[in-house]
This record gives structure tokens, C-alpha cells and sequence, in this order.
């Protein structure tokens, strides 16, 4: 009992939910991360396909510009005139998004700005129909080892290349001139390619289209990252986060006590399960609970209302639970009994100390007379289901009353009801033990044997009842003539009865026998007088060894006193008179 009662009351504290630790953030933050890295994937994907589809385009585009220079070239050509063919080289150099369109021999030196080929052409057609020009520039383009310009007239396929310049980026085409058949007119047959047409454009341009379609993309991804998220964020805080808070707290209320707690139950998912089960734990610890607190009531009913004291201790021996009953029966405020503790309980440490040593073997030594009270302790060990010790429980009884009425009855059955003095059993008893304190303590014993004379003829006389109010003055009289402490007076039986005089020799009981005989003369009861019969017989002076024989020879010596004419002492025959 005492278990339950004194646990103390520790409910925890309220959830604290961390922002930072929160399930909700952390899953945002994870699910950002993993949605960040997709997009950003996806956003490089398109990005770098955009800008290759840029290029392509530029690519494309310029390509076509190509073709077209090309085509004029040749349409240049066919007039035959090489003034016409620079002029337009020149003019081209105005296309928008176009740095360079030259034309380069297949040494690297740019055409049309010298006479070499109009001195060839002059030559190979043999006239001099192609003026030459009044001034000559030699303006070379490529190294004559140009890998790329080589590469073109080698294959006679167009070449391109991105190269920087002067910190910008160019796209450069080299389409190879082909010696068609119009051509070898002028130009012979040797040459498989007269030259290349070079068409260099900036991509500044196309970098800075590049660069927007980054930062569209970048600005896309953001803004798209960022509605991503808050969705996340609301379907994880309203679906996930909130029920898992509302659980945690209704958890920890129940924790603290409040078990009337209940989750409403909303959908079928894996949290509306929880919160289902969480429901029926709730209501479980409910039944559970008021099933402990009735039991727990009908216990402190009991231990309040109990007129045995309790006492329980913890394994330190520190008193942690007492009831009402042992307030009354130890005689001591609260407060006392808790600073005592349990050792000094009864004013007697030592034997508490062993009543505990022998926790649950009850026995008569475990009654302390305490305050005038005779109280029964019965200690027992309370342990836990390991074994380990709990503390003590004392069980506190008042017996005072049951010893008072034992004393009663043990009181009653040693007293005769008539005269109040010892009766027969209790004479036994005592002679027996006197007897052998005499014996084995070398001390003087004497008994003496009353008879009342003619009791009969007195009952005849005068009636029963006055007989009894006879017996009961002689009793009276015959204490008043002995020793308090020493002598012991019984009712034998009828109206006979015997002194034990302890420490007294049979001279000195033949003295006090005749004072009591004259005291009983001198009575009157009721203007009644009566007179007694004494037979005297000392333990030493008889030699007699067992109590009954000592009886024995005071009633012959009562006998004798009869004999010799009553009212009257006799002592004891003994071998030596014989
Ligand atoms: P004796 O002198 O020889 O002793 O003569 P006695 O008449 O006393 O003879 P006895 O001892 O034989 O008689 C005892 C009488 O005592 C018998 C009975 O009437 C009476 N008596 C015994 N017990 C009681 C008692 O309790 N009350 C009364 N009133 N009389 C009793
Ligand atoms: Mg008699
Ligand atoms: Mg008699």
C-alpha cells in the first residue's frame, strides 16, 4: 500500500516543437534540396540546348549569308570584272552582324588588292584586257600554312571555326572558291580552287541571346523553385507536420495527466491510423485508469479508516506514509513521527531494529508497552518484483484492551466469586511455585488449613446467605491479621481455608494462625459469631517434598485442632514426634 500512494507527482513538460529540428522543416529543406538539383538539371539541360541551338541557328544563318556572297561571286565573276568583284567584297563588309567577307587566295593573301591575278589572267588569255590597278596592296589574311584555310581547299568543302579575337568570339566560314568551268576561262586549269571566301562574324550577339535565355532560365527556376516549395511546404505542414504535432501534443498532455485526450480522426491514411490507435490507448488508459483509482480509494478508505496504525518507510528508512490510527496509538503529532523516524517509533530503537531484522515472524516479544498501551508491532519488508527492497511497512495494534480482559479472565478464574480471595486453582499454583522458591532458595514456608466450626449447624441456624455473609467477613478479617506481600490467602473450598505464609516457620505461622483465629473469635456478623479451627505446618519442620504433602499435614493438624475441642491451633505432627 505503500507503493502507490507515495509516488511522487512528475508529469513532463510541454512540447517544445524547434522550428529549426522540425519534422517540417527538415522534410522542406530535403524535398528543396532534391526539387533545387532537378531543376537546376533540367534548367542547365535546356540552357545548354538553347545555346547550341543558338549557335546552330547563327550557324545556319550565316551560312546562308554565305551562299548567297557566294552566288554573287560568282555572278560577279562571270562579268569578268575584277574591279566589280572587289567593289562587291567591299559592300559586303556592311552586312549587319558581318566584321569580315573577304576573299583569300589559296596562299593566305586577300584577292582583289593587287594585279597578280589579272597579270595571270592577262597572261593565260594572253591580251590585256584587265587593266591593272594604279596602287597594289599584299594584305595576307591567313599564314600560308593555315591549317583550316588548307583544310578547305584541300576538301573543298566549307571549314568554320570559333576563334577569339581581341577578347571576342568569332565564327569564321571558309568556303572554298571552286575553279568551275566558267572560271577556267580566265583563271586555267591548274587550280582546283581559285580561293576562299571568308566570312568572319562577332558572336557578341548571339552570347548576350545566350546569356538572356540564361537568366530567363535562372529566373524561371526561381520562381518556379520557390512555388514548388511553398506548395511543399503548405501540403507538408497541413498533411504531414500539423497531425504529427497534434498527436505529439495530445500525447504529452495524456503524459501529464490529461487522459481525456482525443485526436479527431480525418482521412484514411497512415496518421488518421495513429491518431485512431492513439484514441483507443487513450480511452484503454481511461478504463484502466479509473479501475486503479477505485482500487486506490477502497485502500486509503482502508488504511484511513483502520484502527491498526501503519506505518511504511522507503529503503532509506525515511517514514513516508502513516495513517490516522497510528498518529492516535503513538501518541505523537505528524510531524514527530516523521522526524523519529521509524527506529525511534516506540522510545526503543534496539528492538524495533531486531522486529525489522525479523520482518514477518510475529511473535509475543513484538508487543511494546508504550504510553501505557500494549501495542503489537508486526514489520514486514516490502519488495519490489526484482526482489529489491522498497522499504518497510509496520503494523501497529492496540491490544491494551484484549490484555486487560486476558488479565480479567486469567483474574477470574484464579478468584473465588464468594469472598474475592484466591480460589483453589490459583492456590495450587501458588503453593507450587512458593514450594519451590523455598526449596531452592533454603527459604522458611508455612501453610495453614482453616475450618470454620460447626458451619453446618450455623447454616441450619440462621440460613445460607447469612453463612455466606459469614465467609465473606472471615475473609476480610483473616487478610487484615496477614502480610500483604508475603502471605497469600485462598478459599479452599466450602468454608475451609489456607494461608501460604512465605519466609515464616512453623512457629511463626502457629503465632499468626492463633491471631487469626482470635480475630475471627472476636468477629460478629450481624450480632453472629463463629470461631475457626487452624492446623499449622512448616516446610522445614514437616521435611515434607511435595506441596500436596505440606497440604496434607496442615489439614491432619486441622484435623487434630478439631479433635482437641475446636477453636484452636494445632500444629503439624512430625516424624520426629511420632
Ligand atoms: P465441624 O466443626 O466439624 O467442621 O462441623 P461442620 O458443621 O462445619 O462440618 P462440615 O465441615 O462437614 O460442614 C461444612 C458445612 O459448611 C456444610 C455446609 O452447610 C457449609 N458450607 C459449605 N460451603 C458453604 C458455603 O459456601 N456457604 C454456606 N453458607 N455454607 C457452606
Ligand atoms: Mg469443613
Ligand atoms: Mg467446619
Amino acid at each position: 500500500m505503500g507503493t502507490d500512494i507515495h509516488v511522487p507527482p512528475s508529469g513532463p513538460a510541454a512540447p517544445k516543437f524547434d522550428t529549426i529540428h522540425s519534422i517540417g522543416t527538415r522534410l522542406t529543406l530535403a524535398i528543396s534540396l532534391v526539387i533545387a538539383l532537378g531543376f537546376g538539371a533540367i534548367v542547365v539541360f535546356y540552357t545548354q540546348q538553347q545555346e547550341k541551338n543558338i549557335l546552330l541557328q547563327n550557324e545556319r544563318a550565316l551560312n546562308q549569308v554565305l551562299d548567297s556572297v557566294n552566288q554573287g561571286l560568282q555572278t560577279v565573276m562571270i562579268t569578268a570584272s575584277a574591279d566589280v568583284a572587289r567593289l562587291y567584297a567591299d559592300k559586303l563588309k556592311g552586312v549587319k552582324d558581318i566584321d569580315e567577307i573577304r576573299i583569300v587566295r589559296p596562299n593566305g593573301v586577300e584577292a582583289f588588292r593587287d594585279n597578280i591575278t589579272i597579270r595571270q589572267v592577262n597572261e593565260y588569255r594572253d591580251t590585256s584586257e584587265f587593266a591593272p590597278r594604279p596602287t597594289e596592296e599584299v594584305n595576307q589574311i591567313f599564314p600560308a600554312d593555315n591549317e583550316n584555310m588548307l583544310r578547305a581547299i584541300r576538301t573543298q568543302q566549307l571549314v568554320y571555326y570559333y576563334d577569339i579575337q581581341h577578347d571576342n568570339q568569332h565564327l569564321t566560314f571558309l568556303l572554298p572558291i571552286k575553279n568551275l568551268a566558267r572560271c577556267k576561262r580566265c583563271h586555267g586549269r591548274e587550280q582546283e580552287v581559285l580561293g576562299l571566301l571568308e566570312v568572319r562574324s562577332q558572336l557578341d550577339a548571339v552570347r548576350e541571346q545566350v546569356r538572356e535565355t540564361w537568366i530567363q532560365s535562372v529566373a524561371v527556376l526561381a520562381i518556379s523553385l520557390a512555388a514548388v516549395l511553398l506548395v511543399a511546404a503548405f501540403v507538408l505542414r497541413r498533411y504531414i507536420v500539423r497531425p504529427i504535432e497534434v498527436v505529439s501534443l495530445a500525447m504529452s498532455r495524456v503524459a501529464a495527466g490529461d487522459l481525456a485526450q482525443q485526436i479527431p480522426v480525418m482521412g484514411r491514411d497512415e496518421l488518421s491510423s495513429l491518431a485512431l490507435s492513439f484514441n483507443s490507448l487513450t480511452e484503454e488508459l481511461r478504463s484502466r485508469h479509473a479501475g486503479f483509482n477505485a482500487e486506490h480509494n477502497k485502500l486509503e478508505t482502508i488504511l484511513m479508516s483502520a484502527d491498526e496504525g501503519i506505518v511504511v518507510t522507503d529503503s532509506s528508512g525515511n517514514i513516508v506514509l502513516f495513517n490516522p490510527a497510528a498518529e492516535k496509538l503513538l501518541d505523537k503529532p505528524a510531524a514527530r513521527i516523521i522526524d523519529d523516524g521509524l527506529l525511534h517509533l516506540f522510545d526503543d530503537p534496539e528492538r524495533v531494529e531486531s522486529a525489522l531484522e525479523n520482518a514477518g515472524v510475529v511473535s509475543s516479544n513484538d508487543i511494546f508497552i508504550y504510553h501505557g498501551r500494549h501495542l503489537a508491532v508486526y514489520a514486514s519488508t516490502l519488495r519490489r518484483g526484482d526482489g529489491s527492497m522498497l522499504g518497510h511497512a509496520v503494523l501497529i495494534r492496540d491490544m491494551t484492551e484484549e490484555k486487560r480482559l486476558e488479565q480479567r479472565l486469567r483474574d477470574l478464574s484464579n478468584t473465588d466469586a464468594l469472598t474475592g480471595l484466591f480460589n483453589r486453582r490459583a492456590l495450587d499454583e501458588t503453593l507450587k511455585q512458593e514450594f519451590g522458591l523455598a526449596l531452592d532458595q533454603d527459604r522458611a514456608l508455612s501453610v495453614m488449613m482453616f475450618d470454620i466450626d460447626h458451619f453446618k449447624k450455623f447454616n441450619d441456624n440462621y440460613g445460607h446467605d447469612q453463612g455466606d455473609r459469614v465467609l465473606k467477613k472471615f475473609a476480610s478479617v483473616a487478610l487484615s491479621c496477614v502480610r500483604e506481600d508475603l502471605d497469600t490467602l485462598c478459599r479452599y473450598g466450602g468454608e475451609e481455608f489456607t494461608l501460604i505464609t512465605r519466609e515464616t516457620s512453623e512457629e511463626g505461622a502457629l503465632i499468626l494462625a492463633d491471631r487469626i483465629r482470635c480475630a475471627v473469635e472476636a468477629m460478629e456478623v450481624d450480632g453472629l459469631k463463629v470461631t475457626t479451627s487452624i492446623g499449622v505446618a512448616g516446610i522445614r519442620e514437616s521435611g515434607v517434598l511435595k506441596p500436596a504433602e505440606l497440604i496434607e499435614r496442615a489439614d491432619a493438624a486441622l484435623y487434630e485442632a478439631k479433635r482437641g475441642g475446636r477453636n484452636r491451633v494445632a500444629a503439624a505432627k512430625h516424624r520426629s514426634d511420632a
